[in-house]
């Protein structure tokens, strides 16, 4: 498969303004719906396990519906899948990357082909609306291309030196079992995105999914074994994080991890994967993406509503439960009143209802866990802020069982508040005065978390100024601060917001690999050339 290395092209999202591309989502919404209630095996080794129990997931936005059962992982079947992918990494690791790249290609031909339907299961799996759902499948289609093409280019072993009579090639090896554990509010773009990377790289795959979302993932794995990835080198395993995550971090077998999800399931991944096991020969990579508590500084000269819509789509996007939202907008002084009350007038004209009718640009908080931390956070910003908005949504809840929280802003909180410190994953920001710029960029950069940020200003030199000093892992201009297309705004953070390299970024695939260098003492062998390999078939240094 011939792929563009220069170019890359994402994936374009549907445009729910064409009736025909609004007709084809309502027919998908419709197939699923006929598909609710179904049983998802383990897959272990290519074949199906099923459990004695079972994980149920349901609708968020009415959750007396089923969406889709799977089996439940214990230990046991736990250790049957790491048994399963080390079995299958030695064949795996020697399939040449080009071959590798083209059964993610494959994949994502597959994807493409059925993004209506992926995007629909997401709509009633995780309550995102249909932009949302569309972009998510759009993300994952591209992490398919991505990567494999990326596979590629680190796929071609690299010659050193110019010494005569040696040869010296440097190139990359697959690290060998990986645990990839993702959260549910990027059930396929995240899922697929590190699973994708792990398998291209030539790793063996145990797939977690997050609770909420295994049925999506079980479409992931599906459309991977399509594509024709092997038995054993993507194998299915939901479970409970509680009682199968601390047995797979700390398994001896197992290299790597690659999680995205919180700050406290992220630090504890990482200090049980640094304890070495007996029978364990290896330190373990990790690889750990986490929250954030992102601000955006409305400048003096800010185009007020440029700065409230992308605050809007920002902070309430997705009911706030991306890891990239905004929770915290930092307007200075002299536009602070206009924007505010732009901001609670533009909230309060934001549609909210079920994720499935096309109108609605909110939907439910992802399950009843998370509704009541949520609205345990709004009862404390009562004592910490000034309550500007908290739209009443309990008509809505009463009606669906669902799980709805109208969007919910404070106003004049102060930047050492809780609700200005710590990650809230929903629909509530916290809003703050500053004297400047330097104030601003002070209270901005006054958290544990360095993901995303933003800054609407018409000035220049200010830019200019915030580009240096507002140190995040994704900074926006004159945007909103969510969205990050893959190959084109790699992302991910520092600080308490993670230690990988950038999804989606020329990084990403080399911390699922280790590299090597081979050289050779080629003076008067007496050996004949070797015929140079076409690149894609090469696995090994070329001498
Ligand atoms: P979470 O509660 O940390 O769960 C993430 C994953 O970890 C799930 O698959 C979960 O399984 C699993 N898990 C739970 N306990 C475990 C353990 N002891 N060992 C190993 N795995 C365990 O996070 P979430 O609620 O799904 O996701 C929301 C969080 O993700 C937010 O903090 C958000 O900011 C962050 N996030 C970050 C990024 C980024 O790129 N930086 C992107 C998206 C989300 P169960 O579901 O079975 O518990």
């Amino acid at each position: 498969m011939a792929l563009d290395r220069q170019v890359f092209q994402n994936t374009p999202d549907r445009d729910y303004s064409l009736l025909d591309h609004q007709q084809v989502m309502k027919q998908a919404l419709q197939s699923v719906r006929e598909q609710f209630g179904g049983f998802y095996p383990l897959i272990i080794d290519g074949r199906e396990v099923s459990t004695e129990r079972e994980l149920k997931s349901t609708n968020p936005a009415r959750p007396s519906e089923v969406v889709g059962r799977t089996a439940s992982a214990t230990r046991t079947e736990a250790e049957m899948a790491i048994t399963a992918a080390k079995r299958a990494l030695p064949a795996w690791r020697d399939v040449p990357p080009g071959k590798r790249a083209d059964i993610f290609v494959k994949a994502g031909e597959i994807a493409e082909r059925e993004r209506d339907e992926l995007a629909a299961w997401m709509v009633y799996e995780v309550g995102k609306n249909w932009k949302e759902a569309d972009a998510d499948i759009c993300e994952a289609i591209d992490f398919f291309r991505y990567y494999a093409q990326e596979m590629i280019r680190l796929g071609t072993p690299i010659r050193l030196g110019s010494t005569a009579g040696e040869t010296n090639y440097y190139f990359y090896e697959p690290k060998g079992v990986a645990v990839v554990i993702p959260p549910w509010n990027f059930p396929m773009a995240i899922c697929a995105g590190m699973a994708v990377a792990a398998m291209v790289a030539g790793n063996a795959v145990v797939l977690k999914p997050a609770s909420q979302s295994p049925v999506i993932a079980a479409k992931l794995v599906e459309i991977c074994r399509r594509a024709g990835v092997p038995d054993g080198v993507i194998n299915y395993l939901p479970g409970p994080g509680s009682e199968i995550g601390d047995f797979i971090v700390e398994h001896p077998d197992v290299y790597m991890i690659a999680f995205t999800g919180s700050r406290e399931i992220g630090c504890r991944i990482n200090k049980l994967a640094a304890d070495v096991h007996p029978s364990q020969d290896h330190l373990k990579k990790v690889i750990c993406e986490m929250g954030g508590k992102n601000a955006i500084i409305v400048d003096t000269d800010a185009d007020i509503d440029e700065a409230v819509q992308g605050s809007i789509v920002s902070a309430f996007g997705y009911q706030g439960q991306k890891c990239s939202a905004s929770s915290r907008i930092i307007a200075l002084e002299p536009v602070y009143d206009e924007f505010l009350s732009r901001l609670v007038e533009a909230a309060e004209k934001s549609t909210i209802g079920m994720p499935e009718n096309l109108e609605n640009f909110m939907g439910p908080v992802i399950d009843a866990g998370a509704m009541k931390s949520i609205l345990n956070y709004i009862e404390i910003g009562k004592s910490e802020g000034r309550l500007a908005l908290q739209r009443d949504v309990s008509d809505l809840v009463e009606r669906t069982g669902g799980y709805f929280i109208g969007p919910t802003i404070f106003a004049d909180v102060p930047p050492s508040a809780k609700i200005a410190q710590e990650e809230i994953f929903g629909p509530v920001v916290a809003v703050m005065k500053a004297k400047d710029l330097d104030d601003a960029l002070e209270i901005a950069l006054g958290t544990d978390y360095a993901l995303t940020g933003g800054f609407f200003s018409n000035s220049r030199e200010r830019i200019e100024r915030v580009m240096r000093e507002f140190r995040v892992g994704n900074l926006y201009i004159n945007r909103k601060i969510t969205g990050a297309m893959v190959a084109r705004q790699p992302f991910g953070g520092f600080k308490m917001s993670g230690i990988g390299s950038k999804a989606g970024g020329p990084d990403y695939l080399l911390q699922f690999m280790d590299p090597r260098v081979v050289t050779e003492n080629t003076m008067r062998r007496g050996f004949a050339p070797v015929e140079e390999q076409p690149e894609q078939e090469r696995t090994a240094p070329l001498a």
